[in-house]
């Protein structure tokens, strides 16, 4: 632990034993770009786009996303961009929205995008061709779908994807066909069929802020309930192991994204459940990093079904406290 945060950026970000896990970047604005760099980022594994439109109060077009998305892509390169579609709505709420009772339950996220074509269409399209822009990078970029919570939206925004890419081809411009992609595992009725929703994506991002949230009924914004907001709650590990398990049983990879991915006292319990890749504020990197380089994949496996049979979040909490004390 006495190596410095550059020493350990230029390490590998791989267990004790070998094992590689993924740690990327989740960001929100192109100042964050350069960033990537200084933390030794595999490249973005959360583009939160919504946030683009929210600091200026207004959508962009095309060619305003098409900038920003070419310069993201040009900074991860080699690596990939995980382009997380518009996810309006719940608490990110442009200054035109409707007001709702219930807005995690609401309007959001990609059933806004399906709703509403001429938000979604230029939003693929500028995607798919700032993917193309990245000269020699063999996967530039990847979509993810914010708050799926139905087969059918899945099916469905592909087939818009398909559209645009044939629109594309018409008209002849520049573009990338063979885009992955894959979906938000944030809603418990997507981890819990996590194998048939794998059969339609290319990968899963757990994203366990809201997992969390839908799984223990606690809105995550709200103060009067936030000692009830427990991402420890062995019902939302539980989700997590499962999703993971349907995941690799079709071959597909699986990363968190949430504020989990940024705890170093909750990496060692992540790697246990099989997780691929870890994505969290670039800051967080590098002592995610060093945990991870100082355990084994037999020792985070153990934890990991110890902690699926704790009875709730302070018997997993004191669970990786003591593991921590432990393996230091
Ligand atoms: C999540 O829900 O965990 C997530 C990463 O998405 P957001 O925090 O943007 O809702
Ligand atoms: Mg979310």
């Amino acid at each position: 632990l006495e190596a410095t945060r550059d020493e350990v950026v230029a390490e590998p970000s791989e267990t004790a034993d070998g094992h590689h896990v993924s740690l990327q970047a989740n960001v929100e604005f192109p100042q964050e770009f350069p960033l990537l760099h200084t933390f030794g980022a595999e490249g973005v594994g959360l583009f939160r786009t919504e946030m683009l439109f929210l600091t200026q109060g207004r959508a962009l077009d095309e060619e305003q996303q098409f900038e920003v998305y070419r310069d993201a892509v040009a900074a991860a390169a080699p690596h990939a961009v995980t382009f997380r579609l518009l996810d309006l709505g719940g608490d990110k709420v442009l200054p035109m929205a409707r007001r709702e009772a219930n807005p995690f339950l609401g309007w959001r996220g990609l059933r806004i995008l399906l709703d509403k074509p001429e938000i979604l269409r230029p939003q693929i399209r500028a995607i798919l061709r700032a993917a193309a822009a990245s000269g020699e990078t063999d996967a530039p970029a990847r979509l993810l779908l914010p708050m799926v919570s139905s087969l059918d939206e899945v099916r469905l925004t592909r087939a818009a994807i398909r559209e645009v890419i044939a629109e594309l081809e018409e008209a002849g411009v520049e573009h990338r066909s063979d885009i992955q992609v894959g979906i938000m595992v944030e809603v418990p009725a997507v981890a819990l069929m996590a194998d048939r929703f794998a059969r339609v994506s290319d990968f899963f991002s757990i994203g366990t802020n809201d997992l969390t949230q839908f799984t223990l009924a606690v809105d995550r914004g709200n103060d009067l309930v936030a000692g009830r907001y427990r991402e420890l709650h062995p019902a939302v590990l539980g989700l997590i192991a499962q999703t993971v398990e349907a995941a690799h049983a079709r071959g597909i990879p699986v990363s968190v994204c949430g504020e989990m991915a940024a705890d170093p006292r909750i990496t060692p319990l992540l790697v246990g459940l099989g997780v691929d890749s870890l994505s969290a504020s670039p800051a967080y990197l590098s002592l995610v990093k060093r945990v991870l380089r100082a355990l084994t994949m037999d020792e985070a496996r153990d934890l990991a079904t110890r902690a699926l049979r704790q009875p709730d979040a302070d018997a997993v909490g004191r669970l990786l406290d003591y593991w921590l004390v432990c393996h230091n």
